[in-house]
């Protein structure tokens, strides 16, 4: 699933392109792609709208616009572009599309039909619903040792819960807890002061090297036309497992925590 420098690829990627465009139509394919809302109740709502930026929010991307905000979520297989005037449908697994000034087309392309598109007047009730932005100034390594403190839940899903902090998931959580040698199922409370100062710089690092490589892309991954991230390369634990652990050569595991497939390395990350 695309997670926070995925979906950030992706927003700077749109950005020039739709900053300024006027949504001209729009069009579901797939009826429950703006579910709880009928296609065409959607399309009420956003038709004839300026779009005055793109920006990510945890793993949303929205659209700001000269009213209201759509939001989109790419779930499991989402892929959002564009293509350009004249161009036919490229295939058959296009969800839904947006018509914009300039004849160009935004397209939501889904193969699995998790991701959802939607429109809010206002964004609190999505705020209401997500934590802080892990590369935002405001989260500091004081920040996070106070959010974890009297915390008694496991550290992985507690890091991969929205309303934790937004935009983290599976691959990240994973790599992040291996560079501060901290156990998957570790007791948030239970942490020492100097490994959650680790892990806040682990995240951020992580995040930040993520974005300048566009992504990882495991499997389904795209942003543009076609294009792949390229950090997988750069990932230490996530998809190695009874690899050699790059830093002490133990074989890597893969264990289920809180239902996930988890990678780590029995040694550096020990209870
Ligand atoms: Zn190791």
């Amino acid at each position: 699933m695309p997670e926070l420098p995925e979906v950030e690829t992706v927003v700077r990627n749109l950005r020039p392109v739709l900053v300024g465009r006027e949504i001209t139509g729009f069009e579901a394919a797939w009826p429950k792609v703006t579910a709880p809302t009928a296609p065409a109740t959607f399309a009420r709502q956003v038709v004839g709208r300026a779009i005055k930026d793109v920006r990510r929010r945890g793993k949303y991307i929205l659209l700001d616009l000269d009213r209201g905000h759509v939001h989109l979520h790419l779930r499991m297989t989402g892929h959002l572009f564009v293509i350009r005037p004249g161009e036919a449908m490229p295939d058959q697994q296009i969800r839904a599309w947006f018509g914009l000034s300039g004849g160009i087309r935004l397209l939501f392309r889904d193969q699995r039909k998790f991701g959802r598109i939607g429109y809010l007047a206002d964004l609190a009730p999505l705020e209401a619903r997500l934590g802080p932005e892990p590369l935002a100034a405001k989260f500091t390594a004081a920040l996070l040792a106070g959010m974890l403190a009297q915390r008694r839940r496991q550290i992985k899903p507690l890091l991969m819960d929205q309303s934790f902090i937004a935009g983290l998931g599976n691959i990240y959580v994973d790599e992040a807890l291996f560079a501060a040698g901290i156990h998957p199922q570790a007791e948030a409370e239970t942490i020492p002061a100097g490994k959650v100062k680790a892990l806040h710089r682990a995240i951020r690092r992580l995040l930040r090297r993520a974005i300048e490589h566009q992504g990882t892309t495991f499997s389904n991954f795209r942003f543009g036309r076609n294009e792949s991230g390229r950090f997988r390369d750069q990932l230490k634990v996530f998809g190695r497992e009874d690899q050699p652990c790059f830093v002490c050569g133990t074989a890597l595991a893969k264990t289920r925590v809180a239902q996930r497939g988890t990678h780590w390395c029995p040694r550096c990350q020990a209870p």
